[in-house]
């Protein structure tokens, strides 16, 4: 029987009863897991808008080119 080697302070569970998930370390775990994962899908949300709005100033940018590029081959 082993005991669990999670750095949680001494627990005393063993590994098994950990890895079933019925301990307050395994809880805790499972709640650390589920945080991160929202962070993760908050910061890629975020990610999302920027590169959504950095999309349309590159829009913006290539139409402002094309106009000057036409304005320079007929006014030179
Ligand atoms: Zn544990």
């Amino acid at each position: 029987m082993s005991y669990c080697s999670a750095r949680l302070g001494s627990h005393g569970q063993t590994a098994d009863a950990c890895a079933r998930g019925d301990t307050k370390c395994a809880q805790f775990y499972r709640w650390h897991g589920e945080l991160e994962a929202a962070r993760t899908a908050e910061a890629e949300g975020k990610f999302r808008e920027y590169a959504a709005a950095l999309g349309g100033h590159l829009a913006t940018c290539d139409a402002l080119l094309a106009l000057v590029r036409w304005y320079r081959d007929r006014v030179g």
